[in-house]
């Protein structure tokens, strides 16, 4: 009989990516992968290190799995306890200290030797010298896509994740990810188009290439040449263009640093690509840019900005923007509010700076006081809900092309999302997860459309 593997996912894309991967590792182990953690025989915990909040989530869960796993034992069973992602490369040590019940510690580089770790949890428990975790949080020297199977075990659903960069180089003062994902790594593009047709196969209708810094890859093209990613989604989308002719492309997460021409060229020409781009600026002071070791301007992010709408004038922007990085003052916050005016933000995602351990801006001096931030926070909120409200409104009456996701809060109602990456509720008893449909907007407001079916047939 198959054993239930169980994964709680935190965090980004990549996270839910990886999480998948963890999942291909293990099928052929017997693990089928279940959404109700009851009668889980093992569950891995997939953690996220970027803000502390995030990060301790992880020991109160951790609790609610140690009664189970005792509960378990107390019936002659077991469930094997695995905590990975960015809190395992970061903490491994500590977790291992305080939560001995836990299995496996798996770092963010190392998910691929599951088997094997588990095998040596496995003699440990028979041997009854288990009960200490076992950790694995190097950085291995070669790359873990070399060691993934190629099976996809579960079929994604309507969009399909694909890692083709890993890791950062840029070490913004404010970030763990430097650390806890390492150096920067780009896959090579026969191994994303090999992956790529993987997803197709299962039917996916969208693809987001992935990356901590995507725009960043740098990939060996079968030529043997470094290729960009203007090439890359250009070459991606010529491969299914007759097959697929309907597929859609987007990519995540950006640096306004790499947006190079090619790329920007991609957003004129390549069809399939989605008129949506998430660019986060962080900050619309250049000193606090600076500060923050960003490594551009507010001047250049918006020339980005201009280029952008020059290539795909409909081009529906994101942004993420952190309030009370040390040292911010009253009027380098307005420099933020100024430039999420200027470049007309469509969404963004903020977030009150938190103070990481061993990044350098734990170490800076003028630490901004907690209820400043927020105070920031509320107010970059307001305006950013303001304007993703006047471009949903300005979407009413128009026809987007929707891709149908998941069941929305009333009954008969179904999530999707259009081209800008909005989301779009639509009440309609024919409707089905998948469904690709041209939906007219009714309704537009600060967090979601309202919209109707126009006609059953694809986008
Ligand atoms: N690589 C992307 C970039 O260049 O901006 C972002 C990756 S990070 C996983 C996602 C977002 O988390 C960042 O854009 C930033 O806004 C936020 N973030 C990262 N570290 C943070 C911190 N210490 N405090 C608050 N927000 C943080
Ligand atoms: Fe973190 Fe900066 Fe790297 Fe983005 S570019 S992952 S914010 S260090």
């Amino acid at each position: 009989m198959a054993k239930k593997l169980f994964i709680k996912t935190h965090g980004c894309q990549m996270n839910v990516y990886d999480s998948a991967r963890m999942a291909d590792v293990l099928a052929p182990l017997g693990y089928a992968r279940t959404e109700t953690p009851d009668d889980a025989d093992m569950v891995i915990i997939n953690t996220c290190h970027i803000r502390e909040k995030a990060a301790e989530k992880v020991f109160s869960e951790l609790g609610h799995w140690r009664i189970r796993k005792h509960a378990a034992q107390a019936r002659g069973g077991d469930v094997t306890i695995a905590v990975a992602g960015c809190v395992a490369q970061a903490e491994g040590k500590e977790l291992v200290n305080r939560a001995p019940f836990v299995d496996l510690v798996v770092g963010s580089q190392a998910y691929h030797q599951l088997p094997e770790l588990l095998a040596r949890a496995e003699r440990a428990r028979v041997k009854g010298t288990g009960g200490r975790g076992i950790l694995a949080t190097d950085f291995p020297p070669d790359s873990k896509f070399d060691h993934l199977p190629d099976e996809i075990s579960v079929a994604p659903g309507p969009v399909g994740y694909l890692a083709v960069q890993e890791g950062c180089d840029k070490f913004c003062t404010f970030c763990v990810v430097p650390y806890t994902r390492g150096a920067e790594y780009s896959r090579p593009a026969a191994a994303i188009l090999r992956e790529a047709d993987r997803l197709v196969a299962t039917g996916v209708q969208e693809i987001a290439l992935l990356g901590q810094n995507v725009n960043a890859w740098h990939g060996e093209g079968p030529d043997g040449k470094s290729w960009s990613l203007g090439r890359l989604l250009r070459v991606l989308n010529d491969r299914f263009a007759k097959t697929h002719p309907h597929l859609r492309w987007r990519y995540t997460t950006s640096h306004p640093r790499e947006m190079d021409d090619e790329l920007i060229a991609a957003h004129a020409d390549v069809a399939g690509l989605m008129p949506f781009l998430h660019l986060p600026i962080q900050a619309g002071s250049d000193s606090v840019l600076k500060a923050m070791n960003r490594g551009h301007r507010a001047e250049d992010y918006l020339r980005v900005v201009e280029k952008l709408r020059v290539a795909r004038p409909d081009i529906a922007l994101s942004g993420d923007f952190i309030t009370g990085f040390p040292g911010e003052s009253d009027a380098d916050f307005e420099q933020t509010l100024k430039i999420v005016r200027e470049a007309r933000f469509a969404a963004g995602y903020s977030f009150k700076y938190s103070n990481r351990p061993g990044t350098p801006g734990s170490l800076m001096g003028r630490q901004v006081p907690d209820a400043v931030s927020s105070e920031r926070l509320h107010a970059l909120q307001a305006l950013l809900q303001d304007l993703s409200g006047d471009f949903n409104r300005a979407c009413e009456g128009r026809e987007l092309d929707v891709l149908f996701q998941k069941p929305g809060r009333q009954s008969g109602q179904l999530i999707g999302y259009s081209q800008y990456m909005q989301a779009i509720y639509v009440a309609d008893p024919m409707l089905k997860i998948g469904d690709r449909l041209p939906v007219t907007i009714t309704g537009g407001y600060a967090n979601s459309l309202a919209g109707e079916i126009v006609r059953r047939e694809a986008a």
